[in-house]
């Protein structure tokens, strides 16, 4: 069979209609492009007392009406703005405490059938080098990640390919989980591996849960139908808008709680993406109970032989802002990822409201290896620009973000225990709603930050952060309501044997 003959037959058996329709209520899915405009176009704040009235409701820590939610999307005023940003800072803080994830992006392939009008990956572009990973040259990558840069949770990234089909991207899990690198003073590991994929049918995400998935992510892109087969054309995969939808709700049926939506911030109208992400969530907590472990807000970025010139939407940094905000208080239990396309100034202003942000990252295929020649199996001396799917912003190191986060009293975090201890789903969602999940994750941000600190740090950020742990240990010792001082024993002596070089230990 010849390549074109092998895609081909591929595609003609990935989607499979019926896990499309039966979600379907009379025909229709959840998103109705009129209804949505006309609620925008129908629901201002007016006073004060309403904006307080819908913020002090989110404070319970529900998915907000989305009447309330056409209101915030529609506020300008500079002083109505910061108040939902205070209010966003206070929920972030109420549900997730002081706590900021990191992890890192490891793209594993750029074959990709597809032509995203805004993506460097897509099939006709010509300017990026197409490749994809050997299971070897994956553990190359996550050996310079867990070894040399200190991550231990990683979202993996696959253009849609049968060359990437879901047995490749479990074997790639299975790889990353089976290194273990010496460090300094332990030793290194991904603990989760996230994945960030196509829509796949549900025995192929049974696969991938077989394979130790930590969430599974898809982004609808826009949810605006028109946009959305404007930048996805007819007849290709990604164009099949329905199936991406419903991504999601495969997902739960195939046994993956954890699930995380997005939209790509520019292709439409800002304030029509928030109100389509919680449609989205709204639907999946209809159906399952729980809505969307997290949210991820990618904004459109330069990407190589790309043109942008047809962009209509692109999202101000004042107007990015305030759809944070909004989906902060919106889907208040949701965790919110902002990514390193965002600059160094939009990521500071905007940190008090998010969860996860990745940090050290590189974009090209190969790319953590390359940077360490001696994990290096194919160094091809190609330029990042070939091999990347778009243009970062933020090209921080781990070391700065850590330490930068520390001196804004954030523990950085590298726990991964979630999923290995079946805080998932239901389960995580009862325990965020109620602002109780931070008991387990406030120990074990402390003791994954001191694995870091004690494998990776520089002198100065182990420095501050051994200073910080002790503030926090202080802390929960007078948190008498939260903390059992039996807990805090424990915590103590789990510290104590991470400094002596064992390594995760998780509550
Ligand atoms: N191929 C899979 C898919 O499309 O769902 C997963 C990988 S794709 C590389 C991951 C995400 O990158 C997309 O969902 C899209 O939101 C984002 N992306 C693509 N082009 C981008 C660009 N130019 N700027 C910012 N994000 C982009
Ligand atoms: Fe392919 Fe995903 Fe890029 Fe679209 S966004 S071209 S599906 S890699």
């Amino acid at each position: 069979m010849t390549d074109t003959q092998k895609i081909k037959d591929w595609k003609n058996h990935l989607v499979k209609q019926d896990e499309i329709d039966r979600y379907l209520v009379n025909g229709k899915d959840f998103i109705d492009d009129d209804a949505i405009e006309a609620e925008i176009a129908a629901n201002k704040v007016t006073t004060e007392e309403e904006l307080h009235a819908i913020l002090d409701k989110a404070k319970d820590i529900n998915l907000m009406p989305s009447k309330d939610v056409a209101k915030l999307v529609n506020i300008t005023d500079p002083k109505m703005r910061n108040e939902i940003y205070e209010a966003a800072c206070q929920i972030k803080k109420q549900v997730y405490d002081n706590r900021l994830v990191t992890f890192a992006p490891l793209y594993c392939g750029s074959k990709c059938v597809n032509r995203c009008k805004y993506c460097g990956f897509r099939t006709d572009n010509d300017e990026v080098e197409r490749r994809v990973l050997t299971m070897d040259e994956i553990k190359a990558e996550a050996k310079v990640l867990a070894g040399k840069i200190g991550h231990k949770r990683l979202v993996m990234v696959y253009g849609e390919h049968p060359e990437t089909d879901a047995q490749y991207i479990a074997d790639s899990m299975r790889a990353v989980y089976s290194v273990k690198v010496p460090t300094k003073n332990g030793f290194g590991q991904i603990r989760r591996v996230n994945i960030n994929a196509a829509p796949l049918p549900i025995d192929d995400l049974k696969i991938l849960k077989e394979a130790g998935i930590g969430t599974f992510q898809v982004f609808q892109e826009t949810y605006h139908k028109k946009t959305y087969k404007e930048v996805h054309p007819a007849g290709t995969l990604k164009g099949n808008y329905a199936w991406r939808l419903y991504a999601l709700h495969r997902s739960m049926d195939a046994g993956i709680d954890d699930v995380a939506v997005g939209a790509l911030f520019g292709l439409y109208d800002w304030k029509f993406e928030v109100m389509g992400l919680v449609a989205h969530a709204a639907d999946l907590e209809k159906r399952y109970g729980i809505g969307p472990h997290s949210v991820s807000v990618p904004r459109l970025e330069p990407a190589e032989g790309t043109d942008f010139s047809w962009v209509k939407h692109w999202v101000s940094d004042e107007d990015f802002k305030h759809l944070v905000a909004v989906l902060r208080v919106a889907i208040p239990y949701a965790g919110l990822i902002v990514t390193n396309r965002e600059k160094p100034e939009m990521l500071d202003s905007i940190i008090d409201m998010i969860t996860q942000r990745d940090a050290d990252s590189r974009l090209g295929i190969g790319a953590y290896a390359d940077a360490f020649p001696e994990n290096t199996i194919t160094s091809d001396g190609h330029q990042e620009s070939q091999r990347q799917q778009f243009v970062l912003g933020d090209m921080r190191s781990l070391d700065t973000v850590v330490q930068e986060s520390i001196k804004r009293g954030h523990i950085v975090s590298f726990c991964t225990a979630g999923y290995r201890c079946g805080r998932t789903g239901t389960k995580i969602m009862s325990l965020l709603k109620a602002g109780k999940e931070g008991h387990f994750c406030k120990m074990n941000a402390i003791l994954t930050l001191q694995e870091y600190l004690d494998d990776f740090a520089s002198p100065e950020t182990q420095k501050m952060g051994n200073a910080l742990i002790s503030k926090e240990l202080g802390e929960i010792k007078n948190r008498t309501l939260d903390f059992s001082q039996a807990q805090l024993v424990e915590l103590k002596k789990a510290r104590k044997r991470i400094q002596n070089g064992e390594r995760d230990i998780y509550f």
